[in-house]
């Protein structure tokens, strides 16, 4: 089978580099071997919340300073604006609604009260502007009797600190009570998948019934699995302003994005091989020919162009053994000291240096091989080394941003090569 390009990894980055490609009229396989961050994701992409451990309400002009091996410094500062917009359009088409402008971050409500620094944030989610002005007067705090997987008790001591006063209470429905006869039915995906229809109608009238005179309501983010449309319709018919916040995985949100984005690709004519894993690829000189997947092998899989978004060690893109950290699927360069004591910070507080290991790649994130970069490989997201997803709040940014520079650059080569082709 030939393709344009194959992507390798199918989370938020390969998802968005595939729907970027698919957009412009490639022919585009993913091949993902499963689970993504996505399905852990808080509900806030961070283009950059830190620098220097302070806290930022303008990213962009933070991100002029980065190092040179920084992912952003390799897109250029003057390119992000444009790709941000560009990605909250996608977002947009793919059904996905975010609040949110590189310009400015805002605050979202973390699940222990606190308020953290973001760029994107689903629109169903709590966010405010300026957490000592949050514009609530008076919260309740909602749970499902048994969701053990939501803390009130944590969120209600955080929005305390906010001067926000909180009531809560404990809400039942008999779909509920059904999922609580087994108690590894209590989860979140599972209790998404029955909050629709007339058990919305049921779940709004038992919140407008214990929100009293509050203005506000926080419920545990267990609505809308596939669409937005559930929390809209329950959002509609609840009197006091709902909002979200994240629970412990899986997260719902996250499911929904990887669902809506995965949907979007294949509509546009993109194929994308779920529950696969890529073994190997095959270098003709400094090109990749070819690669091999475990269900499809004997296959000769091969394309134009190749991106690796397979993340990093939470996905098995990056490995760590005792004495080395490598590159599974292509044995490309990896970024990281040999010396393994100095991979990890000695509290679990401290900088921990592992969180900035990636692939090496050049300035176009072509993916290096032994020091030379191979001409139709690419790398993006998580895999990429030379940023700290948790230290600077910039792991969705990183793996949105990077994920459209490089589709972007691959469609205008492509692009002139065909009018080279025409002269
Ligand atoms: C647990 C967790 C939660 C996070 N939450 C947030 C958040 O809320 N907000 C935020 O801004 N950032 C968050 N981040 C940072 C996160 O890294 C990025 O936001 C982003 O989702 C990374 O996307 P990615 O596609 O690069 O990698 P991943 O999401 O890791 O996806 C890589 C994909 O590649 C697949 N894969 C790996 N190897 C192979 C192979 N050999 N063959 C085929 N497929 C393969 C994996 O199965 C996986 O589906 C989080 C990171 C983690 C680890």
């Amino acid at each position: 089978m030939k393709y344009d390009t194959i992507i390798i990894g199918g989370g938020l980055s390969g998802l968005m580099a595939g729907v970027k490609l698919a957009r412009s009229g490639s022919k585009v396989a993913i091949i993902s071997s499963g689970q993504s961050a996505l399905h852990f994701h808080s509900g806030s992409f961070g283009l950059l919340g830190h620098a220097d451990g302070k806290e930022l309400l303008h990213p962009l002009e933070a991100i002029g300073t980065l190092p040179a091996g920084h992912p952003y410094s390799k897109i250029g500062a003057e390119s992000i604006p444009a790709l941000a917009d560009d990605a909250k359009q996608i977002f947009a088409d793919a059904g996905l609604t975010f609040i949110g402008d590189s310009s400015k971050n805002h605050f979202r409500l973390t699940p222990l009260g606190l308020c953290e620094p973001s760029w994107l944030t689903m629109d169903d989610y709590a966010t405010c502007e300026n957490p000592s002005e949050t514009g609530w007067r008076k919260a309740t705090i909602i749970n499902f009797k048994g969701f053990l997987d939501f803390l009130p008790g944590f969120l209600a001591d955080g929005l305390k600190k906010h001067n926000l006063p909180c009531d809560y209470a404990e809400i039942t429905l008999p779909a509920i009570e059904r999922l609580r006869r087994n108690s590894s039915e209590m989860r979140a995906a599972a209790i998404a998948k029955v909050l629709k229809g007339p058990v919305l109608e049921m779940l709004a009238s038992e919140i407008n019934r214990a929100a009293g005179n509050s203005d506000v309501v926080f419920m545990p983010a267990v609505v809308g699995i596939d669409s937005e449309q559930p929390v809209r319709e329950l959002r509609s018919m609840v009197i006091p302003k709902l909002l979200c916040v994240p629970v412990l995985p899986m997260s719902v949100c996250g499911m929904r994005s990887q669902i809506r984005l995965r949907r979007y690709f294949e509509q546009l004519g993109g194929t994308y091989f779920l529950g696969d894993n890529v073994t190997r690829g095959y270098m003709e000189g400094p090109a990749l020919k070819e690669i091999e997947t475990a269900n499809l092998s004997g296959m000769s899989l091969q394309a134009d162009n190749f991106i690796l978004a397979t993340g990093s060690f939470f996905s098995q893109g990056l490995v760590a053994e005792p004495d080395r950290i490598y590159e599974p699927v292509l044995g490309a360069d990896v970024e990281a000291p040999s010396d393994r004591s100095l991979w990890c910070g000695k509290s679990i507080f401290d900088n921990q240096p592992y969180m900035q290991f990636g692939v090496t790649t050049d300035r176009d994130f072509h993916v290096m091989f032994n020091g030379v970069p191979a001409g139709n490989v690419y790398a993006v997201g998580a895999i990429l080394g030379g940023s700290n997803p948790i230290r600077e709040g910039s792991g969705g940014g990183v793996a949105i941003l990077s994920a459209l520079q490089v589709a972007r650059n691959i469609i205008a080569a492509g692009r002139a090569d065909n009018s080279e082709a025409q002269a």
